[in-house]
């Protein structure tokens, strides 16, 4: 039997439900297919201040103050020897709007909005995998199996493929460009009694770079940290231990990283993931818009994703509403594929420099001039439009960058690791 909606959603993340959400409180019939039982673990802790508007619009700001995640107003830069730090505080930006983000344990938040996208009207069916979906006259189907075992075909007037890098409707479509250099492995787990700094700067996000790899510290909880390792693929396969060997051999190696990880103690095991940043080559079908981690991944060096999957949700359902009234999807998906990539692309080009010395020295150094640092600080906090003022300080921090690569203008760094 066929059940038809609006708009199908696949996947209940925070792309997903951000989405859900938004779609039933324009009263469509929305259904969200998800393929795990939520409170489910998932990576990706640090959150953005541009994040948090979202969640007003949502109507679940109050929900997630409630859950008391530890609040985040800056982030900092180490280097693994110690010779070069690096903090931005969000509320000292020139061009910041929003001044403050949370640090969260990913199964708590994505469960309060999934609920959060089932109260507002949404219909949300957990245990559910979508299989293929399949263009059909004026809609699209899903084919799915349920947590019984039980294979339905769900039909829509239009589909969201919010499925993370399960990448649903781009496998099928062989969409998805992998990039060439940046093919990586995080090495993580949670920890008690690592070492936070005092007052605000507690629920910073932490990251400590060494050569071709870094550290992620965020506080997800008042006694738990996330620490992960983000490192080649390549390097993680010449390693001959186990990866809890592997990630001891280098916290014992580098001082910034051990100063904060000498009294800690693991809870639960150290866990891998693969991190290889991709794009889909199109972002939209006929009816169908791809959302979060199913349009790109990127190396979250900046704690980017939640924040993207959520404002490309937010562009998606806009990207419908005006489709629905101009009774023509090309041009408004357009716009959304427009605007997804930029947002993508800005931070494509931070992560890929990032990778880079020349950027870390001038990165590590800031100077006053121009109001740099206060573009930079926007950028790590979530601000991609900004408009020209900000747009010409990222260009000539790149610039800044290029003759660095061959004059120094800045001191440089020797990474021996
Ligand atoms: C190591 C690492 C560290 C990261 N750190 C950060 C960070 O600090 N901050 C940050 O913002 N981001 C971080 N990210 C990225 C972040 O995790 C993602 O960008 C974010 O979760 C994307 O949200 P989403 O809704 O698009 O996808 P997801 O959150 O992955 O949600 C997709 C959902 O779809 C479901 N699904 C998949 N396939 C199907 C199917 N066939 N049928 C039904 N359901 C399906 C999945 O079960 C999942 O619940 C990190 C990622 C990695 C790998």
């Amino acid at each position: 039997m066929q059940d038809t909606y609006h708009t199908i959603i696949i996947g209940g993340g925070p792309g997903g439900s951000t989405a859900g959400t938004l779609l039933a409180k324009r009263r469509h019939k929305v259904l969200v297919l998800e393929k795990e039982v939520f409170p489910r673990f998932h990576i990706g802790e640090s959150l953005l201040p541009y994040n948090v508007p979202i969640f007003e619009e949502l109507g679940v700001l109050p929900a997630i103050r409630a859950a008391g995640f530890p609040r985040k107003f800056g982030a900092q830069f180490e280097l693994g020897d110690k010779t070069r730090w690096v903090g931005f505080v969000f509320r000292e930006g020139k061009f910041t709007k929003h001044k403050e983000a949370m640090q969260v344990e990913r199964a708590k938040l994505d469960d309060i909005l999934l609920k959060h996208a089932a109260a507002s009207g949404a219909e949300v069916r957990e245990g559910w995998t979508v299989q293929r979906y399949d263009t059909v006259q004026d809609g699209m189907t899903v084919s799915a199996t349920g947590p019984d075992g039980q294979k339905q075909t769900f039909r829509a007037d239009w589909l969201i493929d919010a499925s993370g890098r399960g990448n649903l409707t781009g496998n099928q479509e062989q969409l998805r460009v992998m990039h060439p250099a940046l093919k990586k492995l995080a090495v993580f787990g949670h920890f008690l009694n690592v070492r936070l700094d005092p007052g605000e700067r507690a629920g910073d996000t932490i990251v400590i770079r060494l050569n071709n790899k870094w550290f992620w510290v965020i506080p997800v909880s008042a006694d738990k940290t996330s620490v992960g390792c983000v490192m080649d693929k390549e390097e993680f396969g010449q390693w001959k231990g186990s990866p809890e060997e592997l990630f001891q051999h280098i916290v014992e190696n580098n001082p910034a990283v051990l100063d904060r990880m000498k009294t800690a103690q693991r809870v639960g095991s150290i866990q891998v993931t693969s991190d290889f940043s991709y794009k889909n080559k199109t972002l939209v079908g006929p009816r169908l818009l791809r959302v979060g981690d199913a349009a790109g991944f990127l190396d979250p060096i900046f704690s980017s994703g939640v924040f993207i999957a959520m404002r490309s949700a937010k562009l998606a359902v806009e990207a419908i509403d005006e489709a629905m009234h101009r009774g023509n999807s090309a041009k408004p998906f357009r716009w959304y594929e427009k605007q997804v990539f930029a947002g993508m692309d800005f931070y494509w080009e931070m992560v890929e420099k990032f990778y880079t010395t020349p950027f870390m020295e001038i990165f590590m150094n800031p100077r006053e001039k121009f109001d740099l640092p206060a573009a930079v600080n926007a950028a790590l906090a979530g601000e991609v439009h900004g408009g020209w003022s900000l747009r010409w300080r990222m260009r000539l921090f790149f610039l800044l960058v290029k003759i660095q690569g061959r004059k120094a203008l800045a001191p440089r760094i020797v990474f021996k690791d």
